[in-house]
């Protein structure tokens, strides 16, 4: 009996954050809206130009690599990937063939094959005829040079992914590593990361794969998943009919969500690389600035690091994912909680309201702002002074909760606050005693009912109590005192 196995290898280009392009010292602007600005004889193509590597760029695809502990190349070189196209106006892509910068490596449990450096093309901008009529370039494919020669990394992992959900989690996951390294910014809607998926689907378990499909035009995770199903699907489809799948490359169509024939792949053969004469070649391990030991000094904290030292201080994983993901927030929980032990139990008292209560009050700003990106709208030391409050049971949760509100609003001390709305509970037995004999007064029955061994009607004296005080008593020193005065 068949039992369909997909596997799923991915592709990912990424563009890297250099503050010049990879063979020229154009400029590396991905924001620059004004078309062919940054652009100059080599990245143009001009015949007798010469291509200069940057430096910057092998650094960062070298510190990528130890990131995901892959290897570091003693010696790589660069090589001509021949093809046309109108957006690549060498002819070839100076791209790494048999030397990658990066071989091996592992993220979220999937395995890497490879990392190598390589340059962008052009972009090719196609008008739509029935826009812009008149204007010269209506109807026609025009081509912008300011992305030509751009750095890019290419990472590409072994089929090792069996499904959409985990091919989705390995690229947020490397979105989120390159954007901590600072290696790329990695908007996929911008194309500055794109994502390619190899699939196939093979009849048997253990048996040999089957053939594969590549899906581009992938702009969003999203995109990338329902695509991969889509395909899934469709090659699984072709199997139970006793047809072959055609090894071929396939482009998604957002409307229709289904994928569709784009063009035969063309094998490595096909590119005729061979090593770009015009570049040296590197000998790496003889340069100190990419040793390993160097590139690791100035490696920020990985994703993997913080998750586990949040781990460490007993975070729920929900929390843990949103300071990671979120490290404005992260760093802001960590100033909050500056100077508690390890083990305090203020650490997870300010992770709770941090991560629901804040991250709602803040939420709801960029919502009310059109997705503009909020800071934190309280200070972390106003926001410890909460924490503190609430651990010593001075104000009840629910104060605190309000508290945090009322601090961002009123933009003013939050113990003043707390003084100024009455927030304070009341926790001398002294301040409690008259009315809590008071209610035990006014409610002989309840009374009765508690001593007869109705625990229940404790509750309702202590919720009697804590109307009175409209809410301001620690719970807990009122329920103590209410027993003591009945029995
Ligand atoms: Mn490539």
């Amino acid at each position: 009996m068949s039992e369909y196995v997909p596997t799923i290898g991915l592709e990912i280009h990424a563009e890297l954050k250099t503050a010049t392009k990879m063979f020229c010292n154009s400029k590396n602007d991905a924001d620059e809206n004004r078309p062919n600005w940054n652009v100059c004889p080599v990245c143009l193509a001009h015949p007798g130009t010469l291509p200069v590597i940057n430096r910057e760029a092998v650094r960062k695809v070298l510190q990528v690599g130890l990131a995901l502990r892959g290897t570091l190349a003693d010696y790589t070189e660069f090589d001509r990937k021949n093809y046309f196209y109108p957006d690549l106006p060498k002819g070839y892509q100076i791209s790494q063939y048999a030397y990658p910068l990066v071989s091996g490596g592992e993220l979220n449990g999937v395995e890497i094959t490879r990392v190598h450096l390589e340059e962008d093309t052009a972009s090719s901008i196609h008008s739509d005829a029935s826009v812009g009529a008149g204007d010269e370039a209506s109807g026609m494919t025009t081509i912008d040079y300011n992305r030509s020669g751009v750095p890019l990394m290419e990472l590409v992992t072994e089929p090792v992914i069996h499904s959409a959900e985990e091919a989705g989690a390995f690229a947020r996951e490397l979105q989120l590593l390159l954007r901590y390294l600072d290696t790329s910014e990695a908007n996929m809607e911008k194309g500055e990361m794109r994502v390619e998926a190899n699939i196939s689907v093979s009849r048997t378990k253990d048996g040999p794969l089957g053939t594969k499909v590549e899906v581009k035009n992938l702009n969003s995770f999203r995109t990338m998943e329902r695509a991969v199903v889509y395909e899934i699907k469709r090659q699984q489809e072709l199997l139970e009919r006793g047809e072959d799948v055609v090894q071929e490359t396939r482009g998604w169509n957002d409307a229709t969500g289904t994928t569709f024939p784009q063009r035969v792949k063309e094998g490595s053969a096909d590119y005729r690389y061979f090593p770009d004469p015009d570049l040296p070649s590197l000998e790496l391990s003889s340069v100190p600035e990419f040793e390993a030991e160097t590139l690791k000094k100035t490696m920020p904290e990985l994703p993997s690091e913080r998750r586990k030292r949040y781990g460490d201080l007993g975070l729920k994983p929900d929390d843990i994912e949103t300071y990671v993901r979120d490290t404005r927030l992260g760093d802001f929980f960590e100033e909050v909680i500056k100077g508690y032990s390890a083990g305090a139990r203020e650490i997870l008292l300010a992770s709770n309201y941090i991560a629901n209560d804040l991250v709602k009050i803040i939420r709801d700003m960029q919502e009310r702002d059109s997705g503009v990106q909020h800071e934190s709208p309280i200070s972390p030391q106003n926001f410890k002074k909460i924490i503190d409050m609430a651990s010593n049971n001075k104000i009840s949760s629910r104060s605190a909760k309000d508290l945090i509100v009322h601090s961002i609003s009123d933009k003013e001390d939050p113990e003043k606050i707390a003084k100024d709305r009455g927030l304070f509970q009341i926790s001398s037995s002294a301040d409690l005693e008259g009315v809590v004999l008071d209610v035990i007064n006014k409610n002989p029955k309840v009374v009765g009912d508690y001593k007869a061994g109705k625990g229940p009607a404790l509750e309702f004296l202590v919720g009697q109590c804590m109307k009175a005080l409209r809410g301001a008593a620690n719970p807990i020193v009122l329920r103590d005192l209410i027993r003591s005065r009945i029995l």
